[in-house]
């Protein structure tokens, strides 16, 4: 499959993430989605993201900013709803709150985020 075809699978079940967000009682404002070679090597070396092979550069990641009853969270267990359901929509989704699918707040979390991995 292409990645312009992953794109728009993914761009699909992120509509279907927000609508979910939205029947909850949450709010979303968009963080970042495509990234840069030159921005995700300003992560990497910050320490803001562990990896230069993030999906952020193939447009396959989104990093949401989530509001419950008008106020910021990106705490894990606010977020962890949202990251749940993500990953029902396609068995290559993650959330970036759990990458290791093992329901465990473990290793680099990184709530906001929603990723395709293929
Ligand atoms: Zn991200």
């Amino acid at each position: 499959m292409k990645l312009s075809e992953h794109q728009r699978i993914f761009t699909f079940n992120i509509s279907k993430l927000i609508n979910y967000a939205y029947m909850n009682d949450m709010e979303l404002t968009f963080g970042e989605a495509r990234r840069t070679n030159e921005q995700q090597l300003i992560y990497f070396q910050t320490g803001k993201s562990k990896t230069m092979r993030s999906n952020h550069l193939r447009a396959l990641a989104v990093d949401f900013n989530l509001f419950i009853k008008g106020e910021l969270t990106y705490k894990w267990e606010d977020v962890k709803l949202l990251g749940d359901y993500w990953e029902t929509l396609h068995p290559a989704n993650r959330w970036g709150g759990d990458w290791n699918k093992n329901d465990i707040k473990d290793g680099f979390i990184d709530a906001p985020h929603f990723e395709m991995n293929i």
